[in-house]
């Protein structure tokens, strides 16, 4: 079996690892040493999808960005990811995600022919909907306590036999199922590439490989970062290194504990001759979820496992995912087993991002935390943040529940 801890091949029309790499260095090379005095207007710290998302955003309304990150594009928690834009179906901490997460669902639909536009790339995004199925009346019952009613606006019920006419690969015994047309999914490492092109199409510019970055503060204001490169000045820092922004902060005494929850995932591929039997749209189901992907694979997902960083995958996850996943899809038994990886989220103390400026230091702003949403909301935090930078206040934007400035200065939450 092959166990990843990172990155998937994903493969529509995304460039390969060491393709893309050129691709990013042919316009924009990462220095081997600086030399004199570098400056950036806003340097976003961490190439996942919240700091390439966030790029994006501020190249496209022509501000000056440059984007360092230690290893790679997409070399994170984001390439561990399912690709949900699950904004219906997902419980979310505070009624503002809830919102956030269906905008930011609708912004990625838009951006999708801009990216297109810019580099060709396709993301793999899809408006399939997704499917929530029952057993029996009391699992519906229970799941219908659970939830809020408001959340259940965009979906339809479909009864034994509606699910059976519509989607027959699904279990015929299924009581009925929820069917929420308007969520989406999409191929989060080709999304991840595909904004750092763009940005850097609009004259962002990426580093890859960046290390030893630390935050550069004087007089609680930020000037900057220092690497193993040399010193980049600048006006505004956003720290979007997911589960690792942590670390950065405490370097500057601010305080924005974040911490692991590892997630395992496996992948599947159906046989030509068994194509009638592959779901063609994902299921989301109180046990497991199956995405049937835009490069022909089904991911089926995921384990929950707070305090785990590691990226080991165990024989029990890959069974007991599967054994969950061919309840609902019984032809998965037939489908060919690709491989398994697992990542690790980024999670906060209340689950809710740290988004918005760190009121203790002038310029500089988090935008981590995202937990098991983080390619959902990528979109809308870029839009945040460079609201932000452009003035507004997270007040007038409504997002003061997700500002940094909740903590205090331990960590605890005012
Ligand atoms: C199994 C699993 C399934 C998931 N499924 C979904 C899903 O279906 N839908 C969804 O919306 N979300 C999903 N998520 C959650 C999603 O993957 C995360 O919320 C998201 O990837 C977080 O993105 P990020 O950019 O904050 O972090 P990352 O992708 O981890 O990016 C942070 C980057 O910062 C870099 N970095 C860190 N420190 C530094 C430093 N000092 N200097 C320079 N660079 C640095 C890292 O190298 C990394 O590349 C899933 C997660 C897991 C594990």
């Amino acid at each position: 079996m092959e166990q990843r801890g990172m990155g998937q091949p994903e493969g529509v029309t995304a460039p390969s690892c060491d393709q893309h790499r050129l691709m990013m260095m042919s316009t924009s090379d990462t220095p081997t040493e600086l030399r004199g005095v570098f400056h950036a207007e806003t340097i976003v710290v961490g190439g996942g999808i919240v700091g390439c998302a966030i790029a994006f955003e501020l190249a496209s309304r022509g501000q000056e960005v440059l984007l360092v990150e230690q290893s790679e594009i997409a070399g994170g928690t984001s390439s561990a990811a399912a690709g949900m834009l699950a904004a219906d179906s997902e419980d979310f901490a505070h009624p503002i995600l809830a919102q956030a997460a269906y905008d930011s669902r609708e912004l990625l639909h838009k951006q999708k022919d801009q990216i297109s536009a810019l580099t060709d790339m396709d993301v793999g995004l899809r408006r399939s909907g997704f499917i929530t199925p029952f057993r029996s009346y009391s699992d519906l019952s229970q799941y219908k306590d659970k939830r809020n009613a408001s959340s259940d606006s965009g979906q339809h019920w479909w009864d034994r036999s509606k699910v059976q006419r519509e989607v027959a690969w699904l279990n015929r015994e299924t009581y009925g199922a929820y069917y929420k047309p308007l969520e989406s999914e999409v191929l989060p490492v080709s999304l991840t590439r595909a904004y750092a092109r763009s940005a850097q199409m609009m004259g962002a510019r990426i580093w890859e490989g960046v290390q030893d970055v630390r935050l550069l503060v004087n007089n609680d204001r930020v000037r900057g970062i220092t690497t193993a490169k040399g010193e980049i000045t600048c006006k505004h820092v956003i720290v979007a290194a997911g589960l690792q922004g942590d670390l950065l902060m405490h370097q500057v005494g601010v305080t924005l504990p974040s911490s692991p929850v590892k997630g395992e995932m496996i992948a599947i591929r159906f046989p030509a001759e068994q194509t009638a039997y592959r779901p063609d749209r994902t299921v989301y189901a109180e046990d497991v979820y199956i995405v049937p992907k835009a490069n022909g694979e089904v991911w089926i997902g995921a384990t929950s496992l707070p305090g785990r960083k590691d990226h080991s995958v165990s024989a029990n996850c890959v069974q007991r995912l599967l054994g969950a996943a061919s309840y609902w899809v019984p032809g998965i038994k037939e489908a060919d087993f690709l491989r398994a990886w697992a990542g690790v989220r980024p999670s906060t103390p209340d689950g809710i991002p740290y988004i918005g400026r760190c009121g203790q230091i002038t310029g500089l702003y988090a935008a981590y935390g995202h937990f098991r949403n983080g390619i959902l909301l990528s979109a809308i935090t870029g839009r945040w943040i460079a609201d932000m930078l452009e003035g507004k206040s997270a007040e007038e934007i409504g997002i003061e529940a997700l500002s940094p400035d909740r903590m205090n200065r331990r960590g605890v939450m005012l």
